[in-house]
């Protein structure tokens, strides 16, 4: 079932979205090489808790964090630990908070330090495929339109996207329908209507598309290429796609 939200809805969404993305972008600051993943983890749970917000992914579905920090191959789902940053890595992180009871959701990939022309280039496709995807996100396109112009935007760089996990609706529950592959037909899958929120996140491997998915929950690519992952909660408004996600 897909759940539209109002607007009074969409003004609390927009905070939640704000303080996530305040949060990843805080977390982009202390990327230095020697950086553990946990200490980023308690930097976001301390931040998240002090906007009186809660983190979304603790607990979820087993998780163990507060975001999730998926470095080089490792294409989602990265749990923190004793993980190091090194000069030349890249590191997606991704935070979900909650706050009075409606969910942001945001991810970014980070460079760690100085990184090959071939890493940057990941990541610069993987975020204009993303900026692709949310101008398709509009009232009377569908769901496949948004896809389309994602995979088209990344095929066309030489890179392919990850079609095992997708986007998904978003609101008082982390994962609602619809859900929003990095994939798609023009015209195809559920209609956009005013007031639906979508988390666009498209996830985009160097190599190949497969993945493999480990009982930790992270996800790594199947061929070891370097993956990068970029996402926001966009409403779709009668002015067009609202990035709620956005400071
Ligand atoms: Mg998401």
């Amino acid at each position: 079932m897909i759940i539209l939200k109002t607007d009074r809805e969409l003004a609390i969404m927009a905070k939640a979205g704000q303080i996530a993305r305040e949060c990843l972008l805080r977390l982009g600051a202390m990327i230095s090489p020697g950086v553990k993943t946990f200490e980023l983890d308690r930097a976001a749970e301390e931040f998240i808790r002090s906007k009186g917000a809660l983190p979304t992914f603790k607990g979820l579905y087993g998780f163990p964090a507060t975001i999730c920090t998926s470095k080089n191959e490792v294409v989602v789902h990265g749990v923190p630990g004793d993980t190091v940053l090194e000069e030349g890595d890249i590191i997606s992180l991704d935070v979900g908070a909650t706050f009075q009871g409606f969910v942001g959701d945001t991810a970014a990939t980070f460079p760690v330090g100085k990184v090959s022309p071939d890493a940057l280039k990941l990541i610069d496709v993987t975020r204009e495929s993303l900026n692709r995807g949310i101008a398709q996100a509009v009232a009377g396109s569908h769901i496949g339109d948004v896809g389309h112009a994602i995979e088209g935007y990344v095929k066309e760089h030489g890179f392919s996207v990850v079609k095992d996990y997708a986007g998904h609706g978003v609101g008082r529950s982390m994962h609602e329908s619809p859900t929003v592959p990095n994939y798609g037909k023009p015209g195809m899958g559920p209609l956009l209507r005013k007031g639906l929120v979508i988390a666009i996140e498209p996830m985009v491997n160097a190599g190949g598309s497969e993945v493999i998915t480990f009982p930790d929950m992270s996800v790594v690519t199947r061929d070891g290429s370097w993956s990068a992952h970029f996402e926001h909660t966009v409403a779709i408004t009668e002015e067009g796609p609202v990035c709620l996600t956005m400071v």
